[in-house]
């Protein structure tokens, strides 16, 4: 189903990226690379994806300094099997890392991941993460030199930041270095610290803070818009702390040689189809993410409005790095060509309901539900809220019926969560 570019193509890609490396810089070493993955964070609530309120300027300003991707989708709509996506360059049918058959399933052991694959190729690497997800339990910290986990990690931006600029000026640090940071603060319960309480908000955190929604679902009237008002202000705080990251990295000169990759693992939704939340179904405001992409050799100024997956990253980095794209992966280099090919970008992993999928193609997009084999139709840039049901393109079904058949090729870990771990997802709203 995706489409690869030549071995021509993309040596010449390649090529070109290492000319603008050694023009930009002076030098040829390995630059260092900070993957930054901001959980729940929606692309429509950001000022460079034209959101209505300032919520972002740093992130704005990363936007100005590189390459966004205005259409980036997620390849599932909850943390676990979005990140699995981003670490392997798989869709979440073919790594099968999702909650189902009474377990949930990490990485398998045998599936190189960005983080392991880099270090092979001599990258010191760090992680610094904010939730259990992202741990030992789902095999997530699997070639991490230098490892930071707080499996509660909400609101915990500020210390975040704090560790990776300790890191920087520690004895464990050394170049090249590939770092995974990732913030779990915009996150439901939406409570950020002092003065961001209030600043889309009148009453702020003196307000409820998390989703109280009535015995049927719905919520009393204001209620979303409140809540929508607390999330666009934990991405202004979150913003304010990548503000000292990127200062950090600055004062340290090695913004030169440093590529900074942004992005989120899903999106959040404000009741637009009836749900709050995220990992409940497949609509854009769970999908659709940002993906910026700042540093040497990177165009700057532009935005690139071809479809993009959270899949493409991976190899993506290793096209920029000149390596080349082993054939398991599924995403493509979205680097550096212009992607005139419309291809297919498949999402899944709905939560209460692992086999709903779609597939995103050019404006069309079609969802699947096996539940009353139920299919939708909509032109997601006519129609962004996918309100105007459209006729069902047949030949568009049948592939999207063909991904939810596509066969688990990797084999995850089962894991049945301990009690303490089960509470803390529960009290995060992952378990109902
Ligand atoms: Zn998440």
């Amino acid at each position: 189903m995706s489409h690869r570019y030549g071995a021509l193509e993309r040596l010449l890609t390649a090529s070109l990226i290492l000319l603008m490396l050694v023009s930009s810089c002076g030098k040829t070493e390995k630059p260092n690379i900070v993957l930054i993955i901001i959980d729940t964070l929606n692309a429509d609530h950001l000022g460079c994806y034209n959101y209505y309120r300032n919520t972002s300027p740093v992130i704005d300003s990363l936007a100005s300094s590189g390459t966004m991707w205005a259409r980036m989708q997620a390849q599932a709509p909850w943390t676990l099997p979005g990140m699995v996506s981003i670490y392997t360059g798989l869709t979440e049918r073919t790594h099968g890392c999702n909650d189902y058959d009474g377990y949930s399933h990490g990485l398998d052991p045998e599936l190189p991941t960005i983080v392991t694959m880099l270090n092979d190729l001599g990258y010191n690497t760090a992680g610094f993460v904010n939730i259990n997800y992202l741990g030992s339990v789902f095999g997530m910290d699997i070639g991490f030199e230098y490892f930071l986990l707080d499996d509660e990690g909400h609101g915990r931006a500020a210390e975040t930041v704090d560790q990776f600029i300790s890191w920087l000026d520690g004895d464990e640090f050394s170049e090249p270095f590939f770092v995974v940071f990732h913030l779990f603060d915009a996150h439901a319960p939406y409570d950020p610290p002092g003065g961001f309480a209030t600043a889309f908000s009148e009453f702020g955190t003196m307000g409820v803070t998390n989703w109280q929604p009535n015995e049927d679902g719905s919520v009393p009237p204001g209620h979303a818009e409140h809540m929508c008002a607390l999330y666009d202000a934990e991405i202004l705080w979150i913003d304010s702390q990548l503000s000292r990251m990127f200062q950090g990295i600055r004062q340290r000169l090695l913004s030169e040689n440093t590529l900074i990759v942004f992005t989120a693992d899903h999106g959040e939704e404000f009741m637009e189809h009836g749900q709050w939340g995220h990992s409940q179904n497949l609509y854009q405001q769970s999908l659709h993410i940002p993906l910026i992409m700042s540093g040497p050799g990177i165009p700057e100024n532009r935005v690139d409005s071809t479809v993009a997956g959270q899949f493409d990253i991976l190899p993506t980095v290793l096209a920029y790095l000149g390596e080349d794209i082993p054939g398991r992966i599924e995403g493509i280099n979205v680097l550096g060509s212009d992607m005139t090919e419309i291809r297919d970008i498949p999402s899944s992993g709905v939560r209460s309901d692992s086999s709903q999928v779609t597939i995103l193609n050019g404006n069309k997009k079609v969802i699947w539900s096996p539940v009353g084999d139920c299919s939708e139709m909509f032109d997601i840039v006519a129609d962004p809220f996918e309100t105007d049901y459209l006729d069902v393109d047949s030949i568009l079904l049948s592939r999207v019926l063909e991904y939810w058949a596509w066969p688990r090729l990797w084999e995850p870990t089962s894991t049945q969560l301990g009690i303490i771990e089960k509470k803390k997802l529960e009290s995060l709203g992952y378990i109902r």
